[in-house]
C-alpha cells in the first residue's frame, strides 16, 4: 500500500493514479477543487482494499450518503504533510468520522514540519488507535453482534472504541439490522449488560435508549392493529 510521491503510481487491483502527489500546505483546505482527481482515486482505492466497509466499525459505507468517507487516521488538522501520505489514509462512515475528529491519535507526537512527510511513523506502537495497515483489527476489538469490546483487554482497542464512540446508538441499530439480531436476542444482551456492573455508562444508556425505542415501536404497532381489527 505504498505510494511513491511523484512518480507514477501503481497500486493493487489494477489501480493507477499518473498524477504527482499534490503537496499539500497548511494554507489548502481539503476540499480545494485541485485534490478532486487524488480524492476519487483514493476512495476507489480504498474502497476494494476495506471492502467497502469502514476501517473502525466495520459496518458498511454508504458512499452516497452525507459527508467524505476519506479518513486521515492522524488528523490533517494536526499534520497536514500528512494528507496524502497512503499510510495516514483509510475509508471511515460518517459517524466514526464525526466522532473521531481531530483527537489525537499518535502516542508520541514528535513529528514536526522539519522532517515532515518521509517521518510516517512505522509501527504499531507508534499510534493509540488500531491502525488499519499496522494493526490486525479482530487481535484488539471484538464484535459481538451489537457490541465492540476490545479483545484480551487490549488499550488500542478500548482507545479505539472511545475515540470512534464504536457502542453509539446510530451504530448498535445499524448491526441489530446488519446481523438481523431478534428482539429477544436484543432482551438477552440488554439483562447481560445490566447485570454486568462493569458495563461503561454510554453502552448502558445506548442499549437502554435502544429497548426503549423498541417498545415505543412494539407499541405504536400493536395500536395500529388494534384500531385495523376494529
Ligand atoms: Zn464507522
Amino acid at each position: 500500500m505504498t505510494w511513491k510521491r511523484n512518480q507514477k503510481l501503481k497500486y493493487n487491483y489494477g489501480l493507477v493514479y499518473d498524477k504527482p502527489i499534490p503537496k499539500p500546505r497548511k494554507s489548502t483546505s481539503w476540499t480545494s477543487p485541485s485534490y478532486k482527481s487524488i480524492k476519487v482515486f483514493i476512495k476507489k482505492h480504498y474502497s476494494i482494499f476495506q471492502d467497502n466497509k469502514c476501517a473502525y466499525c466495520r459496518m458498511p459505507i454508504n458512499f452516497g450518503g452525507y459527508g467524505d468517507p476519506i479518513e486521515h487516521i492522524v488528523p490533517k488538522s494536526h499534520k497536514t504533510f500528512w494528507m496524502f501520505h497512503p499510510k495516514n489514509l483509510c475509508l471511515s462512515c460518517y459517524g466514526c468520522n464525526t466522532k473521531k475528529r481531530d483527537k489525537n491519535t499518535l502516542l508520541n507526537d514528535h513529528v514536526t514540519y522539519s522532517n515532515a512527510y518521509k517521518n510516517y511513523p512505522t509501527n504499531s506502537a507508534d499510534f493509540k488507535i488500531v491502525h488499519p495497515t499496522f494493526d490486525n483489527y479482530s487481535k484488539h476489538i471484538k464484535i459481538n453482534g451489537i457490541f465492540c469490546t476490545p479483545k484480551d483487554g487490549s488499550i488500542k482497542g478500548a482507545n479505539t472504541i472511545e475515540i470512534c464512540q464504536l457502542n453509539r446508538l446510530d451504530l448498535i441499530h445499524k448491526r441489530v439490522l446488519y446481523n438481523r439480531i431478534s428482539r429477544k436476542k436484543i432482551n438477552e444482551i440488554y439483562m447481560e449488560k445490566l447485570r454486568d456492573t462493569s458495563t461503561p455508562k454510554y453502552e448502558m444508556d445506548a442499549i437502554t435508549n435502544y429497548a426503549k425505542k423498541l417498545a415505543e415501536n412494539y407499541n405504536y404497532k400493536k395500536k395500529v392493529l388494534a384500531s385495523k381489527n376494529k
